[in-house]
């Protein structure tokens, strides 16, 4: 065997053999490199890039065969038949496209063998077309052993070339399947010219036509060369141009914010930075790693969009991601992700839905809010048959607070408040604000009502304590309002509106003080309703009615004015007492046309008077606040003629509390008109001396709770002491009201008291119109009473 290798390599020129090898090697690269294209090649690409392979390849080899035949010199003349050349040029180009398609499209283990026969057939057929169109002075005996080894060794190449290619991917795979390739086309040749013997005759080539040895070399030299340039051309090109689209696809996927991650089987191929960001690791860590159920949670759907939680590489804490994915192939083996992170939308949506349901500056539940968790707890209550109790709080005076020390002092005051609620009450309970000193605690089970009743306590004694803030003191306290779930109703709203009821008691009876919710105010509330309907309409019928209380001088008896005091003659609940219906009025803001009605009818009837007593009326702290009050009464007081000297108007303490700047305004403005300002109830309220420097009074009317006492308690005596020493310092006459008898008389004048209004004197009663029964001549206080 070997003698017959060796006097092959005599019989080769060994430049036709070299170029024969290196055009044999360049084509089977350039087809393996097409091939590699074509697997990953998609639509019409596809069988493009396949043909141009077994083209490149069918080229290849048939140029190699010629080369062999070139380079092989058997001693004698040779010459190839054209026909023979075309046909193996056709076959070869035919067969090994079909090899190629086989590789690229067949799946399993057959793929290799099916297109490495297939190949070699090719070869083989290409071959012997060629063989049979060959021209030689002589006889071509063929050793079989040497023609089946061929077959054999190209075969093993061919399917080993196939077998290397595998997946493509690499480029040391697709180099040495090429190599492969190349060698079973060599091979086949080499192993075919051995088993060639050639006997010679004499006498010159056969055949008609035969091309030239050099015309052959030129021709299939360019057209390899050509064919091979274009498929090696165009892989190239777009090996670029695809490299450069990876480049650029890889840019924008590093460029977006959502994270990107292909799989293939579930596995990680690539992800992009955005994606290692999220996932705090590194494209090496994550290579070959799973995606679902252990980086991405599930709880989405495979085709869809959904909402996922991803575990970062680092055990860090999981967080929400919205997970879109999609498959990139037929079989679903390849997968994309992308992935945003929700963090921080769901802090923005979570700070928003706090937002909605806080209150600013507490914290705590507004009151829609608190509704609904109320609503949530009476649901659970009476499924699990447990009480339940509502605690309405409001702060006491906290007007106040905000008048006299500002309103960051207000703010801070109820900060305060609500940091007390929730350290008194802990456990399973609900805090709300519902308005600006208005809080609201739901208390769920217990044992009640003493559990509420408890709470209550504890919230009106935490809520006692002072409060600092820069340095000054602030006195707050509050008043509690119960109701109890099931015993009062089982409906949240009513719950509310019954603990508000029970509060309106509590700060009825005193402020400081917490109250259960009866049934029986529900009704009191009903009849207030009632009752403010009735007066708005009682106001416009002339319903009102004015009855005077004199005053007198403690010096000499004598009458000096008139308080002028509301009545009112309901159709159906006859004579009604201010007590009765002024409430109301200022729950209703009725009093202001209640005002201005009194103003204008005491005015119209004191100017009618013979003698021009003064008369003083009522201006409640709501009506103060009203910016068209001064023009009302400087109105009233020209269109009834009264001097504006003669009206006196009285306010109370509390009149300051609510906007003191626009309260004093308005009192400077009446005192400009030359109307006299009366400080009323004076000592029941609150911050009684900052009240009398705020503004010059022209008198002060002590409150008749400490002249009904003087007889009775030293206290009551010392207070009155105080007030008439406070206004005689501030030069400022004082009244004392509610006088009833003798002894409170005598001790007001020791005293030193200017004025007095009572019973004794006289009692308020309807002068009006008929003042003419009425004789201001007689001075004495029985006289006066005696007169109307
Ligand atoms: P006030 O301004 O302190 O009026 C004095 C009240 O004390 C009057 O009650 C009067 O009848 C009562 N009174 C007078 N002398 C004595 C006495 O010797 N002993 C006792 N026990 N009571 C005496 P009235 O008329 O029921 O008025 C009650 C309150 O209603 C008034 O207290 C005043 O605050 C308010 N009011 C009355 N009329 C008006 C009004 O026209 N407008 C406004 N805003 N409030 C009014
Ligand atoms: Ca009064
Ligand atoms: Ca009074």
């Amino acid at each position: 065997m070997f003698d017959r290798l060796s006097a092959l390599t005599d019989q080769f020129q060994s430049n036709y053999a070299l170029i024969a090898v290196g055009v044999c090697m360049l084509s089977s690269l350039t087809a393996v490199r097409l091939l590699a294209r074509g697997v990953v090649a998609r639509g019409e690409a596809r069988p493009i890039w396949l043909i141009l392979s077994g083209i490149s390849i069918g080229f290849g080899a048939w140029s190699t065969h010629f080369m062999t035949m070139l380079a092989y010199d058997p001693g004698v003349a040779t010459g190839h038949g054209p026909v023979g050349m075309v046909m193996a040029l056709i076959l070869a180009v035919l067969m090994m496209t079909a090899a190629i398609y086989t590789t690229a499209n067949v799946t399993g283990w057959i793929r290799v063998f099916a297109g490495g026969i297939i190949f070699v057939l090719g070869v083989a057929a290409m071959h012997y077309t060629s063989m049979n169109d060959f021209r030689i002075n002589g006889t071509i005996f063929y050793n079989k052993p040497y023609m089946i080894a061929g077959l054999v060794v190209a075969t093993a190449f061919a399917v080993g070339s196939f077998a290397v290619f595998g997946d493509a991917k690499s480029t040391l795979k697709q180099a040495l399947s090429g190599i492969f390739l190349g060698l079973s086309i060599t091979t086949f040749h080499v192993l075919n010219m051995a088993s060639m013997h050639v006997v010679s005759k004499p006498g010159a080539a056969g055949g008609a036509l035969v091309i030239s040895d050099a015309a052959i070399a030129v021709s299939i030299g360019a057209m390899t060369l050509v064919v091979i340039a274009t498929g090696l051309g165009a892989a190239l090109v777009d090996a670029q141009s695809s490299e450069k689209a990876v480049e650029r696809l890889r840019r924008l996927a590093n460029g977006t914010f959502e994270g990107i991650v292909i799989t293939t089987h579930g596995r990680i191929v690539d992800a992009n930075n955005s994606f290692l960001n999220l996932v705090r690791a590194s494209r090496e860590e994550l290579l070959g790693k799973p995606v679902e159920n252990s980086i991405l949670e599930r709880g989405y759907s495979q085709t869809g969009n959904d909402d996922a939680l991803l575990s970062p590489y680092d055990r860090s804490e999981a967080f929400p991601v919205e997970v879109r994915s999609r498959s990139l192939s037929e079989d679903k083996s390849e997968t994309v992700y992308a992935i945003r992170d929700l963090r921080e939308q769901r802090r923005a949506e979570e700070e928003i839905r706090h937002l909605a349901q806080h209150d600013a500056t507490t914290q705590l539940l507004n009151r829609n809010a608190f509704m609904n968790r109320l609503d949530m707890m009476l649901e659970r209550a009476s499924t699990e048959q447990e009480p339940a109790a509502l605690l309405f709080i409001d702060l006491d005076l906290f007007k106040n607070v905000n008048d006299v020390h500002g309103h960051r002092a207000g703010d801070h005051v109820i900060m305060e408040v609500a940091s007390r609620l929730r350290t008194v009450m802990k456990g399973t309970t609900i805090i709300g604000r519902v308005g600006g000193d208005e809080f609201v605690v739901a208390i769920y089970g217990g044992a009640q009502p003493k559990d509420a009743a408890q709470c209550a306590h504890n919230i009106i004694e935490e809520l006692q304590r002072e409060i600092i803030f820069e340095e000054q003191q602030i006195e707050i306290s509050a008043s509690v309002g119960v109701s109890l779930f099931p015993d009062d109703t089982d409906s949240a709203s009513d719950l509310v509106a019954f603990a508000d009821m029970a509060l309106y008691r509590a700060k009825k009876s005193g402020r400081n003080t917490a109250c259960f919710f009866s049934h029986e105010m529900d009704e009191s509330v009903r009849d207030r309703r009632r009752l403010a309907r009735d007066l708005k309409k009682g106001i416009d019928n002339n319903e009102l009615l004015l009855s005077y209380q004199p005053l007198a001088s403690m010096t000499d008896g004598r009458v000096v004015g008139f308080e002028a005091l509301v009545r009112w003659q309901h159709p159906v609940r006859g004579l009604m007492q201010p007590d009765d219906f002024i409430l109301v009025a200022e729950e209703n803001g009725l009093i202001i046309a209640l005002g201005n009605w009194v103003l204008e009818r005491a005015c119209s009837e004191a100017a009618q008077w013979e003698r021009p007593f003064r008369v003083a009326i009522n201006i409640s702290a709501l009506h103060l606040q009203d910016n068209s009050l001064v023009a009302r009464v400087h109105e009233t007081l020209v269109n009834t003629g009264l001097s504006p000297s003669r009206l006196e108007i009285e306010i109370t303490e509390s009149a300051l509390f609510l906007d003191q700047a626009r309260a004093l305004s308005n009192l400077r403005r009446l005192k400009a008109l030359g109307v006299r300002i009366a400080m009323d109830d004076f000592g029941t309220g609150y911050s009684s001396l900052s009240t009398l420097n705020a503004f010059p009074f022209d008198r002060i009317k002590i409150d008749r709770s400490f002249v009904e006492d003087v007889g009775r308690t030293e206290q009551s005596r010392m207070i009155v002491r105080a007030i008439v020493g406070l206004g005689h310092s501030l030069g400022v006459p004082i009244t004392a009201e509610g006088v009833e008898t003798e002894e409170q008389m005598e001790f007001l004048r020791s005293e030193g008291c200017d004025q007095a209004q009572g019973f004794l004197i006289g009692r308020p009663e309807a002068i009006g119109l008929h003042s003419e029964h009425f004789s201001p001549a007689t001075s004495t206080p029985s006289a006066v009473a005696k007169a109307s």
